[in-house]
């Protein structure tokens, strides 16, 4: 098996704080190497560049868009900055995560607004975009349509069917497969995952977000990996194995590692 890597995981949120260190041995154990940490809002950013060098991990910096209506000029300017000092440190690989949110209650301009910015600034450092997006793929595949970012990014947290999946994967985006995989309630998912290539897929948790029902805890981390890799490979119809090298070889080659 190929190391695993979990391309989207908050890890460094406080719920982690106490057991991280455990949680990263408990992970190397069972295969999972690094997790990529992604970006929500101006004041994590320090703390995720601080676990990510702790534990040897990759980070994205960026405004989610349940924050967008406390983003301010300040905040922009501050991300460019960051961008410019930490453009050469080969743990920084993405911008994010960005996008638009239908289902949040932030207003809806604030976010295409705040979204736009990013996508020019991935322009701007030549970086791939990890994308939120929620009830508004319309708008995101016109946007990535009109904007046409080079290194393109993953559609964070893929819950579509096959038609939608499709879509992006011919813009040349990846879309990130988590726990909802595992859900027997989510037949669009699986439909996707079984019959699109297996180059479209990067594996993602969503830690802490997205716990499993049935889990020992109120919160998810990257230990669920190797069960949504084997689902994958059920679903494919490959082996864990060939699967492993695949989404090794994806999310690699997608954030450039
Ligand atoms: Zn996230």
């Amino acid at each position: 098996m190929k190391p695993i890597i979990d391309s989207h995981a908050h890890i460094d949120f406080p719920v982690f704080d106490d057991d991280r260190a455990a949680l990263f041995e408990n992970m190397h154990a069972v295969g999972i190497d690094k997790v990529l940490i992604p970006g929500v809002c101006p004041l994590q950013w320090q703390k995720q560049i601080a676990v990510a060098r702790q534990y040897n991990c990759l980070y994205s910096l960026g405004i989610h868009p349940w924050y967008c209506e406390t983003a301010t000029v300040k905040n922009i300017e501050d991300l460019r900055d960051l961008l410019i000092r930490y453009k050469d440190d080969s743990q920084l690989v993405a911008v994010g995560e960005c996008g638009l949110d239908k289902l949040h209650k932030s207003n809806f301009i604030t976010q295409m607004n705040l979204f736009r910015v990013q996508v020019s600034l991935a322009k701007e450092f030549d970086l791939p975009l990890i994308i939120h997006v929620v009830k508004a793929h319309e708008e995101i595949l016109k946007c990535l349509k009109s904007e046409k970012p080079s290194r393109k990014g993953v559609i964070h947290g893929f819950y579509g069917g096959p038609q939608l999946a499709l879509q992006y994967v011919n813009l040349g985006y990846k879309l990130g497969i988590g726990g909802l995989l595992l859900n027997d309630n989510a037949p669009k998912l699986q439909q996707t995952v079984a019959e699109l290539p297996v180059d479209s897929f990067v594996l993602e948790t969503d830690s802490p977000a997205m716990a499993p029902k049935n889990g020992q805890n109120s919160y998810n981390t990257p230990l669920l990996l190797p069960d949504i890799l084997n689902k994958m490979a059920h679903l494919q119809k490959k082996s864990s194995v060939l699967i492993s090298e695949q989404m090794f070889s994806n999310v690699t080659q997608l954030f450039d590692l």
